[in-house]
């Protein structure tokens, strides 16, 4: 009998219900000697996370004649139907960059951070892992989604780092980046985020790259369209006014308004959809996987052997079997699963766990040595800014956010070219606990009994106790955080930094009223 949703003590578990089969429903609907009729999976993805879900969707939608059975293999559970921040304040954030030699040192490797995240390949460098779950990091991204620019996918050049041509076609004028701007939503202006903040500092930006203020940043008329303003015909100043948030006509000329859409931060956000489609905001590719899942189970109600997609979770695939010219089953920890003769196997389980599948399982293949060769890290720094807000001339005086975008290329001394991008976000203080008085900043593994620090100018006292990883904040006599190290690289004797920070409110519009400071800092050994 078919398992129904489950009741938890907290919850009916419909979502999961109704988005995922179990290992022995998957296993059961392609079991002929039950069923004649019962066909095996012609497509297994390995990974239902961000591509995995996004993949299993589009190829159930274009597959017209009906004729595919799809199956996602996801190692996690079913979570949330959504990304995070379109639900209302969970809390539910990723982890924070650890590694596995910390967690074994602090007794706590094995467990799932925030729910579902793990780590699982050892690097010496702390990394927040993969979150396991329908979704995976989908649930959790930024959405900054710049399209790479045709310099940045050099087919020939350098030998070792070209970029194999059909995969530069496909992308470019075979329109799968068009395609997923599209579905994304990084095809738009942010309609979410508009106003005289967003406005005005997108003028002095304007100003600031055109008077060549930022160093090796690309010229926004050298810049390709915006996605958005590509895909329209000859568009007027008033269509472009509208795409930039004016609220009256800008008076300026069209070449003007594009290179000012190219500021505009390309982040996968829809807020608007085709009539009779709900929007999704943020991006993710959680809701797609379960409306396929959903089309698939309706058009052959309550019979799984017809069923074209199946999603199985918790279900972690271990190896692929191989027997020197094809993959012919896929080994779970439920057990192994055969593929028929033209089955094929994607692998989505993110850039590592794919390579580390790949190299598993695909010993004596040609070109086996080139697996997981030319992989590249996504580098990146944060600075963080503070400018009173009384420097920004024609602000509204409302509280308000901002997100701008710059392109830039770099010469190195032997005339080869780097690119970057800034990623300019403004807004304010996020009031997250982990920010406030009295926190280890930016730690979300720590416990916080917060109070409210005295008003500006009295002073507050601190009393912070480290003992091994152990560390106790009291902030006027109170306890207000308690911390467990469990970061290799923190705390370690030499260099012995302390680091104390504030971010004092400032009065708005009133510069320079968010001062802090410090006295009669003491230490004395334990
Ligand atoms: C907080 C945050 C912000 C980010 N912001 C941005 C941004 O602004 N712009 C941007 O471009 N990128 C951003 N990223 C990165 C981006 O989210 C990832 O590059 C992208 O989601 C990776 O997609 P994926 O499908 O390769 O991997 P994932 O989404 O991680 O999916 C992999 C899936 O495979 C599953 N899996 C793993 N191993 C197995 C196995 N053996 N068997 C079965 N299933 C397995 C996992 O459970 C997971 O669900 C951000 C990431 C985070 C965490």
């Amino acid at each position: 009998m078919a398992i129904k949703a489950e009741r938890t003590k907290f919850s009916l578990d419909v979502l999961g219900r109704y988005t995922c089969n179990t290992w022995q429903e998957a296993k059961d609907s392609i079991d002929q000697t039950s069923r004649p009729d019962a066909r095996q999976f012609d497509v297994v993805i390995v990974g239902g996370g961000t591509f995995g879900a996004a993949l299993a969707q589009h190829i159930f939608s274009i597959d017209t004649s009906h004729s595919h059975r799809i199956l996602v293999l996801e190692a996690g559970p079913f979570l949330v139907p959504e990304h995070t921040q379109n639900l209302p304040m969970l809390g539910l954030d990723a982890a924070s960059p650890t590694s596995i030699a910390a967690l074994r040192a602090a007794g706590q490797d094995g467990q799932p951070r925030k729910e579902v995240w793990g780590l699982a390949w050892h690097s010496p460098v702390d990394f927040q892992g993969l979150a396991y779950c329908v979704g995976g990091r989908s649930l959790y991204w930024g959405g900054w989604s710049p399209q790479l620019l045709a310099e940045e996918m050099p087919i020939g050049g350098v030998p070792g780092t070209a970029w194999p041509k059909p995969v530069v076609d496909d992308l470019t004028s075979g329109g799968y980046f068009a395609q997923s701007n599209a579905q994304i939503g990084s095809d738009d202006s942010n309609y979410y985020i508009f106003g005289s903040l967003q406005s005005e500092l997108r003028k002095i930006l304007a100003a600031g790259l055109s008077g060549g203020k930022v160093s090796d940043a690309i010229t926004p008329s050298l810049l390709p369209d915006h996605p958005g303003v590509a895909v329209m015909n000859a568009p007027t100043a008033a269509q472009l006014d509208q795409m930039l948030g004016f609220d009256a006509p800008s008076g300026l000329p069209v070449a003007e308004l594009k290179d000012l859409m190219k500021l505009e931060a390309p982040l996968a956000v829809q807020v608007r959809s085709r009539s009779g489609l709900f929007p999704l905001n943020k991006f993710s590719s959680t809701p797609l996987l379960i409306k396929a899942a959903r089309v698939a189970e309706n058009e052959t109600p309550q019979d799984d052997v017809k069923k074209r997609l199946m999603v199985v979770d918790n279900c972690h695939v271990t190896a692929l079997g191989f027997d020197g010219s094809r993959v012919h089953r896929v080994d779970t920890n439920f057990g192994p699963l055969p593929l028929p003769a033209n089955g094929v196997v994607i692998l989505a389980a993110a850039t590592i766990e794919s390579t580390r599948l790949a190299l598993n399982s695909f010993h004596g293949s040609p070109n086996y040595g080139l697996i997981g060769q030319n992989l590249v890290a996504h580098l990146r720094s944060n600075l963080n800014v503070r400018i009173p807000i009384a420097n920004i001339p024609g602000l509204a005086g409302n509280l308000e956010q901002a997100v701008l975008f710059v392109k830039g290329r770099h010469k190195f001394a032997d005339g080869s070219f780097g690119h970057y991008h800034l990623q300019i976000k403004c807004g304010w203080p996020d009031q997250v606990g982990k920010h406030k008085t009295g926190a280890i900043y930016n730690e979300d593994a720590q416990t916080l009994t917060q109070q409210a620090a005295l008003p500006a100018g009295q002073w507050n006292q601190f009393e912070i106790t480290a003992k091994a990883q152990h560390y106790t904040v009291h902030l006027n006599g109170a306890q207000v955080a308690v911390f467990d190290n469990a970061t290799a690289t923190r705390g370690l004797p030499t260099p012995a930094f302390i680091g104390l920070q504030s971010h004092p409110a400032s009065i708005p519009k009133v510069p320079n009223t968010g001062r802090v400071a410090f006295r009669r800092i003491q230490i004395k050994q334990l």
